[in-house]
């Protein structure tokens, strides 16, 4: 069937139009099938047609004759959202703006670039001048800038800067409207965070300027230990030490090291392991710390190594982690919890205590959006049943701490329902007639009269 999707191509014959049904396919899916329950909720949701613009006026063009159409928008950047987060659930248009990538410009202490850019672009562009990006996530060789900022939340370097969310890291969007004459408008400080991870729903980002660091040449270690409560003890104290310079400190307890099968000569059998990247001139200091908490370094490159080898222990955090435990076991799932920074160590232990053996400990440290020293889990879970995962989640609660379900799609369900309602009014501005990833804000949807979409 031919629906007004379909005939888009024939209305704007100079874009770049996707529609073979296979990539069309791919590009409808993310990493959603971490979760099995996801993957199961989720199959078959599909675009009817992609379309990858390369200019603000391709992008202008397409919006445009959705909005004349009543054809659903779902905005993609590289497809590494680990929830559904560019799946959409009501067919339509994927607007594929990898393509729209061009880097802007860093001044002082700034940066800015299209939404598009990949990470590691932004970077090496960046970093010859002096600056890098003040979060990293591990999938920073493929995410774009404007899918950290719609979907995403940190990453190494959040151990300085804490999340994205934190106020002064993300400066200003330019972001575009959906309606039959797009508007774009500039967003600056706390009205541009309203449409920060909100899935593509309430507004489409063209540009972005950040706040960046100065560059460091990072040295990358693992310092592994054979105590539970040492490593996590070094990890905690390294991670806090205000005079020795990091960027990453992710714990990794027993038997995750395992699973790092392209690190294995560096991670005997039974170790808990300390990913981190430190300042050259701190180096000395993470030693001196690790081996009084009993703690060895089996891996050490410096950032030429790194460099030169293409090989960053960024790509073994984070949710790579998760990643290379599911290239091993398919029967592994994970969650994401917040601890409470003034108990963390004390949850950490009785979570480990109570859940040991079905739950893996994984830990990345950082600051939270208010400052305060903290860690994250990205615990791994031998998956049984979905009632289990679910009462898993809940003695984490039960223990104070804070879940971050990863295993739902809509935008609410993620944050436990804490939603801003001026990002509600956001979407109203920028979406006035839901085209946006539909189905995903349910505090817009529940706000409307029943719509049907092709
Ligand atoms: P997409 O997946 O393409 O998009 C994400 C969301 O943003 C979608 O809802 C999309 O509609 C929306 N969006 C994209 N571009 C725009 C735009 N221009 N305007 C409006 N909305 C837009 N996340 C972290 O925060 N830290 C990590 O360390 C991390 N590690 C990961 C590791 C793995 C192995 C995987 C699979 C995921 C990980 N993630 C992590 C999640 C994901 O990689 C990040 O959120 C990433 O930054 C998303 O970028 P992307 O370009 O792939 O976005």
């Amino acid at each position: 069937t031919t629906t007004a999707a379909h005939q888009l191509p024939e209305q704007l014959p100079d874009l770049d139009w996707i529609t073979d049904p296979l990539r069309v396919g791919r590009l409808s899916q993310d990493f959603a099938w971490f979760s099995p329950v996801l993957k199961r909720e989720l199959a078959g949701k599909r675009a009817e047609i992609a379309v990858r613009p390369r200019s603000e006026d391709e992008i202008r063009q397409v919006v445009a004759a959705c909005a004349s159409a009543g054809i659903p928008i779902t905005v993609r950047g590289s497809g590494t959202g680990n929830y559904g987060q560019c799946t959409p659930l009501h067919g339509g248009v994927i607007l594929d703006l990898s393509a729209y990538n061009a880097f802007g410009w860093v001044r002082g202490g700034v940066g800015r670039a299209q939404a598009g850019i990949r990470l590691a672009d932004f970077d090496a562009q960046a970093k010859p001048l002096g600056q890098e990006l003040r979060w990293l996530p591990s999938t920073y060789r493929s995410a774009t800038l404007g899918g950290l900022f719609g979907g995403g939340f940190g990453g190494a370097g959040s151990i300085n800067h804490g999340p994205l969310a934190a106020p002064g890291n993300v400066l200003a969007v330019r972001a575009m409207s959906v309606e039959p004459d797009p508007q774009v408008i500039e967003l600056r400080g706390a009205e541009a965070m309203r449409l920060h991870h909100t899935y593509g729903t309430n507004g489409i980002v063209l540009e972005l300027e950040v706040a960046l660091t100065p560059a460091i040449a990072w040295t990358e270690c693992i310092a592994s230990f054979d105590d539970f409560d040492a490593a996590l003890e070094f990890a905690d104290r390294f991670a806090c030490a205000p005079g020795l310079e990091k960027k990453e400190v992710c714990f990794l307890a027993a038997p995750i090291p395992e699973y790092f099968t392209s690190l294995a000569e560096h991670l005997r059998a039974g170790c808990h392991a300390v990913l981190l990247l430190v300042a050259p001139h701190s180096e000395a200091g993470m030693r001196e710390m690790a081996a009084l908490h009993g703690g060895q370094i089996s891996y050490r490159k410096t950032a030429e190594e790194v460099k030169a080898g293409n090989k960053t222990l960024v790509e073994y955090t984070w949710n790579h982690t998760t990643l290379h435990a599911l290239k091993i076991d398919k029967n592994l799932t994970y969650i994401q919890s917040g601890f409470t920074p003034q108990r963390r160590i004390e949850q950490v232990k009785a979570l480990q205590a109570a859940l040991q053996g079905e739950v893996m400990m994984h830990l990345e440290f950082l600051r939270t959006k208010e400052g305060a020293p903290n860690c994250s889990g990205l615990q791994l879970i031998r998956y049984t049943t979905e009632e289990r995962l679910n009462q898993i989640m809940q003695i984490h609660r039960d223990h104070g701490v804070q879940i971050n379900n990863p295993h739902v799609y809509i935008v609410e369900d993620g944050k436990q329902n804490n939603l801003d309602p001026a990002v509600v009014a956001t979407k109203q501005r920028f979406d006035p007639q839901g085209l946006l990833n539909p189905g995903k804000l349910r505090s817009w949807e529940a706000v409307q009269p029943v719509r049907q979409t092709a």
